[in-house]
């Protein structure tokens, strides 16, 4: 069976914080089209793939998209006219050619994407088959744990906390719609919280509150008093942590701002430590910058049998990078963006390889997204297991949640959460006393 690729096109939209981003339509001969928009980083990884941007201040402050968005138009669409729209791996390496860098720098990682997601979207209408069903076949029946960020810092947030993002898992739920439920709950149990200690409720670009406070203990203390006032115990909700640690790592040291504290490589990894003796912590990401790959031994030689030792800007979805860090005994967990390697084949190939050495994956957003819902069907069709895409509010956010609320009720499928991704989690709250 075939479907030739009849037309494609692209234009500039724009993403949750009001800056252009890439769209792309894809039709095939039948008629049927398929649409993608491409997500943005703000903390982005040093070997991501490149975003190309036209870098003139007269227009969105040089952050269009204008050229990106002619490449997919001029360039891209010459090239994939008369392909067949089910040959994702054949476009995509038509695509990687036409590009001809290692990091996407010519066309745009954002122009390549939108097409490799648009012709995936095409592919899956063509069929009439949803797309996670189209991805992943009849092996794709996992419903992901989420993993829901409730206070936002570092870059993400206008606050003084060095962490970037402080989230929640409902280790305890059933199924993935009472995963939300219970993580709402968590949400609005933590706003009562903030108010009566007259703390900003307003919230950073992933939807989570955005508080100044004392130090990132306070901010898990506040999670973990919310956790309880919700009616629930670190059994039910356990935390998730992405350090983004390469913002705060200079001269070799990790300067945390609200602790006042300036660590070395093995201060940094004492401090995660203890965080993981004192709160239930699940998962780590990027506890060690992503230069520090000494740094990243020594953490996860202490912690991998404990938690997810995550790797996002350490590995920018990049197999050299990925089979590199499993080599050499590198964290546990690969985070999963399809924009820091530009296509979807690249990234399959990233998954296969992190499944092949049991390394966990995690389908993620970015801190700029769309209404976009692609990544909530990937996530489902790869069996990740895992998901990471912010708070309980701002729709683009929701947006992913609701499309795996109907994927839910369509497919049945099972809801494993986080405690059957790792075992070997122990209850490990000292600090909440919930376990004597
Ligand atoms: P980014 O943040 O999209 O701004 O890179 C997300 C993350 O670090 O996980
Ligand atoms: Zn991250």
């Amino acid at each position: 069976m075939e479907n030739k690729i009849k037309d494609i096109k692209a234009w500039q939209i724009l993403n949750s914080s009001g800056l252009p981003t890439v769209r792309v339509e894809v039709e095939a001969d039948s008629g049927v089209k398929g649409f993608a928009n491409v997500p943005n980083g703000t903390s982005k990884g040093k070997f991501e793939a490149h975003e190309l941007k036209d870098n003139n201040q007269s227009l969105f402050m040089g952050q269009s998209v204008q050229k990106a968005v002619d490449n997919v138009n001029n360039i891209i669409k010459k090239e994939l006219v008369q392909k067949d729209v089910f040959n994702q791996k054949g476009i995509d390496n038509i695509l990687i050619e036409l590009d001809n860098t290692d990091n996407k720098s010519k066309l745009g990682a954002n122009a390549v994407l939108g097409v490799s997601m648009a012709v995936c979207a095409c592919a899956s209408n063509c069929l009439n088959i949803p797309l996670y069903k189209y991805i992943g076949g009849m092996s794709a029946n996992i419903m992901p744990t989420p993993m829901i960020n409730i206070i936002n810092g570092g870059v993400h947030a206008q606050n003084n906390l060095d962490f970037q993002e402080f989230m929640i898992t409902p280790a305890g739920a059933l199924n993935f719609f009472e995963a939300m439920m219970i993580s709402s709950n968590v949400f609005y149990s933590l706003k009562n919280i903030l108010e009566k200690e007259d703390k900003i409720t307003s919230v950073g670009l992933e939807g989570g509150f955005a508080p100044d406070l004392k130090s990132n203990r306070e901010a898990i203390d506040l999670i973990i008093k919310a956790i309880y006032e919700a009616g629930y115990t670190s059994d039910d909700v356990k935390i998730c942590l992405d350090i983004a640690s390469s913002e705060f790592y200079e001269d070799e040291k990790y300067k945390l701002k609200g602790e006042k504290l300036e660590l070395d490589r093995k201060g940094m990894c004492e401090y995660l430590s203890e965080l993981t003796e004192d709160y239930p912590v699940i998962s780590i990401e990027d506890g060690m910058a992503q230069d520090d790959y000494t740094g990243w031994r020594i953490l996860t030689d202490e912690l991998k049998d404990k938690c997810l030792i995550v790797g996002d800007d350490l590995f920018t979805t990049n197999p050299k990078l990925l089979k590199e860090g499993i080599n050499n005994n590198i964290a546990n967990a690969i985070l999963i963006k399809l924009n820091q390697i530009g296509t979807i084949t690249e990234t399959m190939e990233t998954i296969e390889i992190a499944k092949n050495a049991n390394y966990k994956y995690i389908i993620s957003h970015r801190s700029n997204e769309t209404e976009d819902v692609f990544i909530a069907d990937f996530a489902v069709g790869v069996n990740s297991g895992l998901i990471k895409t912010g708070s309980v509010t701002r729709s683009e956010r929701v947006a992913k949640y609701n499309r795996l609320i109907e994927i839910e009720n369509e497919l049945r499928g099972k809801y494993l959460g986080i405690n059957s991704y790792f075992k070997n989690a122990k209850n490990n709250c000292k600090r909440c006393n919930c376990h004597g």
